[in-house]
């Protein structure tokens, strides 16, 4: 369960995992910028989603994921109902980084339908990040 607040309202809104649609504002009906964290226990349900997800694998000590998080939230909410972030802390869920293979951080990676579909290793600003995710962002 994650709080969302809406960027048109600022309700702020309890949204869990949706496996089919997308989070609207209950007040305003406004597409929610939808970012969450994930752990070991929620990942799945978290990366099951009727939109793509980008999962960010971050850490507190990593400086370059602190430049993307922001990147991302931003990418999250220019493109509400097309787009889903998924944050996990790879100190907090070793398990999640070695079955991606998050050696190095921060990796972004693609997920559609339950399948990667690309991943991007290190910081690349907005302009570059948001070209990168075009085609998925298209879809
Ligand atoms: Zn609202």
């Amino acid at each position: 369960m994650t709080i969302i607040g809406c960027p048109t309202c600022n309700a702020r809104n309890r949204v869990g995992p949706i496996a089919h649609g997308i989070p609207r504002c209950p007040r305003c009906k406004s597409t929610l910028p939808w970012v969450v964290d994930a752990d070991t226990d929620t990942f799945t349900a978290e990366t099951t989603a009727s939109v793509p997800v980008v999962v960010d694998f971050w850490a507190a000590w990593c400086g370059p994921c602190r430049m993307i998080s922001p990147v991302l939230e931003d990418l999250a909410k220019s493109h509400s109902g097309h787009l889903k972030v998924v944050k996990v802390d790879v100190d907090a869920n070793p398990g999640l980084a070695t079955r991606f293979g998050a050696q190095s951080i921060p990796l972004l990676v693609v997920i559609r339908d339950g399948q990667e579909i690309d991943r991007v290793v290190g910081a690349l600003p907005r302009a570059a990040l948001e070209q990168r995710l075009r085609p998925v962002l298209a879809a």
